[in-house]
């Protein structure tokens, strides 16, 4: 048994739209370091479930909270969510088209929740560093150089990850990182992933199951708005209730 407090926190979170529950007495608990992909059927929460966290959207009643309950996330907004070091990764990548790879890591930075505002662009040895060693993760740094509209669909989701890294979040919010993308990309964002892993929690939305068995990490499994099943992904995926909810529609 572990005494360490997670580092993110739902309790019977519900969210009713109009009568409707988009989330239904959800609980989950997420650890430092630690990496967990979301499953589920379309309309099982997903989404919804990012936007409580995110700050995007107020649940109807229980609990959200960071850092070993140190904040509680449903009376915070977006922005303030943010910086206590919550990144969320969209499906689609919104990176600086006509920028290059670099400088879109750079403009990055200089979003840093934790930056000093600075009045000149002045360029420091360690800001430099920081790139490189960015370009290094997200395997770019042989196209530092390129438009970020040159890339690849796949190399534009991994400067997005960059981009994202440069705030150094405590929690990634990723939503399906590897739609669109070729065998290798998803092999190589797997493995992107497990690095990131490595320094801070990720939470992934993913549909396609190769690529979550890849990850191999535990899985949660969503539907109707609460958690159907939850543990390793031969577990889940041979309980019967959710081969149910995935082939019995
Ligand atoms: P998922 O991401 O797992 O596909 P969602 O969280 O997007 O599921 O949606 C869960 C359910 O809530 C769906 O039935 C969806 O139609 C409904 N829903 C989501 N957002 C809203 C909203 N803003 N207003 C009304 N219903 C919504």
């Amino acid at each position: 048994t572990t005494t360490t407090p997670s580092l993110l926190y739902l309790d019977a979170v519900s969210v009713v739209f109009d009568g409707f529950r988009a989330l239904n007495n959800l609980s989950l608990a997420i650890d430092q370091h630690e990496m967990r992909a979301i499953i589920g059927p379309n309309g099982a929460g997903k989404t919804t479930m990012m936007d409580v966290i995110t700050g995007k959207t107020r649940p109807t009643s229980g609990q959200a909270s960071f850092e070993g309950g140190k904040y509680d996330l449903t009376k915070l907004d977006e922005a303030s969510i943010a910086q206590l070091g919550i990144g969320r990764k969209f499906q689609t990548p919104t990176v600086f088209e006509m920028h290059t790879v670099e400088d879109n890591l750079r403009l990055a930075l200089k979003a840093d929740r934790r930056a000093v505002p600075t009045l000149f662009w002045r360029e420091s040895r360690a800001e430099r560093e920081r790139v490189d060693s960015l370009l290094e993760r997200i395997r770019l740094k042989d196209h530092r150089a390129r438009k970020a509209a040159e890339l690849s669909h796949g190399q534009k989701q991994w400067l997005e990850i960059g981009m994202l890294l440069a705030q150094e979040p405590k929690l990634l919010l990723v939503d399906e990182p590897a739609a669109g993308m070729t065998d290798q990309e998803t092999a190589d964002t797997a493995d992107l992933l497990r690095e990131i892993a490595r320094t801070r929690a990720v939470v992934v939305v993913e549909h396609d199951m190769v690529f979550v068995r890849d990850l191999g990490v535990k899985v949660t499994c969503l539907h109707e708005g609460s958690v159907l099943a939850e543990g390793p992904l031969d577990q889940v995926s041979a309980n019967e209730r959710v081969i149910e909810v995935y082939l019995g529609r």
